[in-house]
């Protein structure tokens, strides 16, 4: 391990944001100090994005043999082995921290493991040494937020975190928090055989998405059982006997096994001398300007900890974005309308560009269309329900063709990976009439796209509105 010394980046943090620029720093022969405090990888690879994902994929298996006569195919369901799952999803985590520790040592980045702290515009001191840098790179990404007043004490009331880490399938849950995480653990537990209710403020789940997608993710998730409380505050929890007693503001009371706290995260910035060496702040997270680049002009931020959406790719983006800033390329600012979004529960929701709230919001005269996944043949032989909707800028003359595509939004079975196709679309600035020309193979969901498309560009194929 280093002993502190000089270093032309010193990146603090080890998370995506953080190992993302260690990376591609090291691509231009710059000497990279990376410091983290915990594991490389942070909350995307131990308490994020892998392990929910590997807790989905479990909770996908249970439902396909639960499911399994309905294709013709006898199985017997017989239960949820939670620490078995643990270890599947352990293993996945180990296997990718393995390969990162050896990616990032590949590189010759200096990985320095302890608590740092901001000393100077240009040092970090960690374990009594000081790393010193031309540039450094603050990433200390983010923690679970609770409400005022919601104490978590990681058993009754517990964050993600605890979640993640839970040995046993819980009897019932109320999950605070619509949003992505609070929807993705209540797609788990509730393929796992839980009594799941969801409280959101907001009058939808997913209060982020196009208000079309949210109302399939809800139809569905009624059908599965799971139940939710729309623009419904919390008020009080307390304990009882067997759980907990959730108290909301329409006057319902819950009772529950568990309480899942899924209201946001919010950045690591205390007490880690940003503040005191310049570093500007508004609550919580540090002010950068469009390339990542903070008040002080030696020190940049990326990652959960600025103010943009917390997703991996975000961080991954603006790491590389920042080293290739430091490294001398002329680096555009990221356009975060035309970042891919997806939440991966059953269904999934999955999306890039923007919504027609948002288009309505811009005064931007925009045409749509929504296509049922009912008319896909390989959404049919799946069994999913969903739909594709897609967004384009209003004709500029009547009868002509629309303009730009702005949103494509998805609901169904596995649509998460179609969404790569639409970010293209979105971020190329197609119209409905350049997709509608590209060829769809046949049977796959990815039709779903093509079809929008080409009923978009009015030349539909299997659809009728
Ligand atoms: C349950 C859950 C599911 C998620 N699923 C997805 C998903 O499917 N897709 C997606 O794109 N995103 C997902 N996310 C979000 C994603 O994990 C974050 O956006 C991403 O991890 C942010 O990266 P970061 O580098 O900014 O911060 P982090 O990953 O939080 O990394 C920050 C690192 O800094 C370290 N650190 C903090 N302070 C110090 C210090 N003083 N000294 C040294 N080290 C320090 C921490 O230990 C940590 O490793 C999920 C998040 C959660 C919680």
């Amino acid at each position: 391990m280093a002993e502190g010394g000089h270093y032309d980046i010193v990146i603090l943090g080890g998370g995506s944001g953080g190992y993302a620029c260690a990376l591609r720093a090291a691509e231009f022969g710059k000497r990279v100090a990376l410091i983290e405090k915990d594991k490389v990888g942070g909350t995307c690879l131990h308490r994020g994005c892998i392990p929910t994902k590997a807790l989905l994929h479990a909770a996908e298996v249970a439902d396909a043999s639960r499911e399994s006569e309905k294709f013709g195919v006898r199985t017997s369901f017989e239960g949820i082995e939670m620490p078995a799952v643990l270890s599947y999803q352990q293993g996945v985590v180990e296997r990718l921290w393995k390969g990162l520790q050896s990616t990032i040592a590949s590189r010759k980045i200096d990985t320095i493991l302890g608590d740092g702290k901001l000393i100077s515009p240009t040092s970090v001191a960690v374990n009594g040494a000081t790393y010193t840098g031309d540039h450094v790179v603050l990433a200390t990404g983010s923690v679970p937020r609770s409400l005022p007043g919601l104490t978590v004490d990681g058993v009754r009331v517990i964050t993600s975190d605890d979640a993640l880490r839970l040995d046993r399938v819980p009897s019932s849950v109320v999950i605070l928090g619509g949003g992505v995480i609070g929807v993705e653990f209540a797609s788990v537990w509730r393929s796992f055989g839980a009594e799941v209710t969801i409280v959101e403020m907001a009058p939808q789940l997913l209060p982020l998405e196009d208000e079309a997608s949210a109302k399939v993710l809800q139809r569905v998730f009624r059908r599965r059982g799971i139940r939710f409380e729309l623009g419904t505050p919390f008020q009080s929890v307390t304990y009882t006997d067997s759980g907990v007693r959730v108290a909301l503001g329409n006057d319902k009371q819950l009772d529950a096994e568990l309480l899942l706290v899924a209201v946001g995260r919010g950045p690591v910035s205390a007490d880690l001398g940003y503040e005191e060496n310049g570093v500007a702040i508004s609550r919580g997270f540090v002010d950068v300007d469009p390339l990542c680049q903070t008040s002080v002009p030696t020190i940049s931020a990326v990652g959960d900890l600025i103010n943009t959406p917390q997703l991996a790719h975000v961080g991954f983006a603006e790491g590389i974005g920042v080293a290739e800033r430091l490294g001398g390329l002329d680096v555009r600012p990221i356009d975060y309308d035309g970042v891919p979004r997806i939440t991966y529960s059953d269904p999934e929701v999955a999306s890039v560009g923007i919504t027609s709230a948002q288009a309505a919001g811009r005064g931007i005269n925009v045409v749509e269309v929504n296509y049922p996944l009912g008319g896909n043949g390989k959404s049919v032989i799946l069994q999913t329900q969903g739909q594709a909707k897609v967004i384009a800028e209003a004709p500029s003359t009547p009868g002509g063709q629309p303009g730009r595509v702005l949103g494509v939004h998805l609901v169904g079975a596995r649509v998460g990976e179609l969404i790569a196709e639409a970010q293209l679309i979105v971020n190329w600035d197609a119209e409905p009439d350049d997709v509608a020309a590209l060829i769809h193979p046949h049977p796959t969901q990815s039709e779903i796209i093509g079809e929008a498309h080409l009923a978009l560009a009015g030349k539909p194929l299997h659809f009728h509105a």
